[in-house]
């Protein structure tokens, strides 16, 4: 299991956009709502706490004023509780909510951040959270015309506002392939100059329009080693909501150990046998990619399998 694979909500796709099943769940007492603001989760903040701040609708009132429907995006139930995003338009919000007395103080974290404090249940909670709001706030304005756009049907469209157009826009995913390369008994890691130092990691990119997922592999493997692949295998996928994609990973062969980077994405990628790689971990010369990614599952599989 690595993060975000863990699917705990009944998102009631069917009915979520109407109003009899909306409308009383809202400011039902089992409703909850985190705030976010451009990818940032509220949290609620102490000496040894950080976690996500999960509101009623009481607490969510700003300056005595109910939330705005159209900033709300529903998530889902989890054992008859029903989870909501709501989406800031200004942080000072924040200071406007209604907490008890006791309260702690707040802040906006990011998902990296607060993940590893997370449950697998929650961490898939505020990743749809983060990566639905995400797609809201890139979505102002209709690709067609240009006019404004509005959320409907609970954040799961949001429809142009000019008459003649009244185009559906629908939450979008980037389709991004990771791949483990094997020669023999050699793995292929390569770092990119922008990543943290001595950071390696597997071979990956966006599919491109028209390509099948299988292809984007085969070409983004040559584009950025110059290696040609057989045997490329479906391994398994990770929603990844940095911010809006989906991993999809691949084992695959080389067909040589010849590498040439040629478009420049990789500043370095380097064979390594089992014994090597361990010993660079250990000895910090190379870091691994975070510990629950996709790609760091790629690698630790390879590693426990006999050669
Ligand atoms: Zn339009």
């Amino acid at each position: 299991m690595f993060a975000f694979q863990t699917n705990p909500l009944n998102r009631h796709g069917d009915v979520r956009h109407t109003d009899d099943f909306i409308t009383p769940i809202i400011s039902s007492s089992d409703a909850y709502y985190l705030p976010v603001y451009q990818q940032s989760i509220a949290c609620e903040v102490n000496d040894k706490h950080l976690a996500p701040l999960w509101l009623s609708y009481r607490q969510l009132h700003f300056k005595s004023q109910p939330p705005a429907r159209k900033h709300l995006i529903y998530l889902g139930e989890v054992d008859s509780k029903h989870y909501f995003t709501y989406r800031l338009k200004s942080v000072d919000l924040l200071n406007h909510v209604t907490l008890d007395d006791q309260a702690p103080s707040i802040e906006l974290c990011g998902l990296r951040e607060l993940f590893k404090r997370l449950s697998p249940e929650e961490a898939h909670v505020c990743n749809v959270a983060i990566a639905i709001e995400h797609w809201h706030n890139t979505h102002q304005y209709c690709g067609y015309c240009g006019h404004k756009t509005y959320a409907a049907q609970a954040g799961f469209v949001r429809i142009c506002s000019h008459a003649q157009c009244q185009q559906q826009h629908f939450p979008r995913t980037d389709s991004a392939v990771i791949c483990a390369i094997t020669y023999q008994d050699e793995l292929l890691l390569g770092r990119q100059k922008s990543w943290p130092e001595k950071r390696y990691s597997v071979i990956a990119g966006f599919v491109e329009p028209g390509e099948t997922l299988e292809q984007a592999v085969v070409r983004e493997a040559y584009e950025e080693t110059g290696l040609a692949l057989s045997q490329v295998r479906y391994y398994q996928s990770q929603p990844w909501p940095f911010p809006q994609s989906l991993m999809v990973g691949f084992t695959a062969e080389a067909q040589s150990n010849q590498i040439s980077l040629l478009d420049k994405e990789l500043e370095d990628a380097r064979w390594f046998s089992r014994t090597a790689l361990k010993e660079a971990v250990e000895t910090g010369e190379l870091v691994l990619p975070f510990e629950y990614s996709i790609s760091r599952k790629l690698i630790n599989q390879w590693l426990i399998e006999s050669v």
